[in-house]
């Protein structure tokens, strides 16, 4: 499992196009694109197209603030984009412990099944 080096990660080369990605809600300051490796029906992951030091949750400051509600704003736009607005989930993996593999601070959107609670 990956540790946070902060080198440049494939949300990079997401952001830039170089790497093609289904992008399901884009603004200036946000992309939100299909998870390659889905787990429900709908699995759409939400990004601050500039890192700016996001490279997990818990390296953020209160400067972020405005691009953290930026992300949850997107979540709920891309639930309603995806039809899944009655039921979704939310999910930000933070560090080894809880999975994260990529660091560049990322929201995962997940509906379109039945969600399991707790998640384990
Ligand atoms: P994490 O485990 O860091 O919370 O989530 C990283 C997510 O990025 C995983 O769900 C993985 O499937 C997804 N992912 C990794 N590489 C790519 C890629 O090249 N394209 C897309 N669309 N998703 C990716």
């Amino acid at each position: 499992i990956n540790a946070d080096s902060g080198a440049p990660t494939i949300i990079d080369k997401i952001v830039s196009k170089e790497i093609p990605s289904t992008i399901v809600y884009e603004d200036d300051k946000v992309l939100a694109f299909k998870d390659i490796n889905p787990q429900a029906p709908v699995h759409v992951l939400v990004i601050p197209k500039c890192r700016d030091g996001l490279t997990q949750l818990g390296k953020a400051e209160q400067r972020h603030g405005e691009i953290l509600g930026q992300l949850l704003y997107a979540a709920r736009m891309v639930a309603e984009k995806e039809g899944i607005l009655d039921g979704f989930r939310v999910v930000i993996n933070n560090g080894p412990s809880a999975c994260q593999s990529v660091y560049h601070l990322h929201l995962h959107v997940l509906g379109g099944r039945q969600m399991k609670w707790p998640p384990g």
